[in-house]
């Protein structure tokens, strides 16, 4: 059975997935899928729009994946429906042994259908390795599940106010006709998630047996170029051709991400550069709440 490389981003919500997922998409030999997990729901039924710009359907490459992947067909719905075992709230049956066995009952039907889809990706694209940002550790867990896939795990993860600053504002997705706002949240929020994801995302798979390492965000920004080669070494992918990186400047080739953040639409050279707005806009009230809520972990994450 062939094994095709996935390199699953996984971390808390605003932590810069989508400008990870694009930069690595970018290297020479990858394929960039986006937040897979919405392929069924937000791109097979809800016919949303492709990194390519087009709705799903009429995009010249999925179709032919999901052909070569299920060439009997394939209902969308029944998938979306079984991919609702890799929502949140499953978190804790795949971080408690005792639950495994009854997890991997509920995820076993996934697991059938991701073991047909990931190698079909790397066929119809010739890429080495996929680069997949769905972000949830349910979900890495899921892939961690699948014989055709080669796991290789990236925590992202972004300093806590931050990431309570984007979240707090609002940003439209560009993927819907009606541009629907994403997900607002205050400073308690932000902060219990923040604390919850990056804890259980490295008790997950911090000393699991798939290739696994934690990225700051601050880092890949301040430097994109070692950064990208530190996740290129854990994918075995060193010395991959990484010319679309000069200094700060990364220039996007465009993408058939299924879904992410506004930012995948985004083609042609870009500055990466670090948004430190919570830095002069955040309250002290809402920055001390949510550094009194992460403190219990902050320094261990390395934001002191
Ligand atoms: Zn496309």
């Amino acid at each position: 059975m062939t094994r095709i490389k996935v390199i699953s981003i996984t971390g808390a919500g605003r932590s810069g997935s989508t400008i990870l997922d694009n930069v690595l998409g970018g290297v020479a030999g990858a394929f960039s899928v986006g937040e897979l997990r919405y392929l069924w729901r937000r791109g097979l039924i809800d016919n949303r729009k492709c990194g390519c710009s087009n709705p799903l359907l009429d995009c010249k490459l999925w179709p032919r994946i999901l052909d070569r992947a299920f060439p009997e067909g394939i209902d969308p719905a029944r998938v979306a429906s079984q991919m609702r075992f890799t929502r949140t709230r499953y978190t804790p049956a795949a971080v408690m042994r005792s639950f495994h066995g009854w997890y991997r009952n509920r995820l076993s039907p996934l697991v059938e259908v991701l073991t047909e889809l990931y190698p079909a990706i790397a066929v119809e694209t010739g890429a080495r390795f996929v680069v997949d940002s769905s972000k949830l550790p349910t979900y890495t867990y899921l892939l961690g599940q699948v014989p055709t896939v080669d796991l290789r795990i990236v925590h992202l993860i972004r300093d806590p106010r931050a990431v309570a600053h984007s979240r707090a504002r609002r940003k439209e997705q560009l993927d819907t006709a009606e541009r629907r706002p994403m997900t607002q949240s205050g400073p308690t929020r932000s902060a219990v998630d923040w604390l919850t994801w990056n804890t259980t995302i490295r008790r997950l798979f911090g000393r699991g047996t798939n290739p696994y390492m934690m990225l700051h965000y601050e880092d890949l920004i301040g430097e994109p170029a070692a950064s990208i080669e530190r996740v290129l070494e854990i994918a075995d992918e060193q010395g991959a051709d990484i010319s679309h990186i000069r200094g700060h400047e990364v220039t996007l080739a465009g993408n058939h991400t299924v879904s992410g953040n506004p930012g995948r639409f985004q083609t042609g050279p870009i500055t990466l550069t670090l948004d430190e707005a919570w830095r002069r806009d955040m309250s002290d009230k809402d920055r001390k709440t949510v550094e009194r809520i992460t403190r219990p972990a902050r320094k261990s994450f390395g934001y002191d």
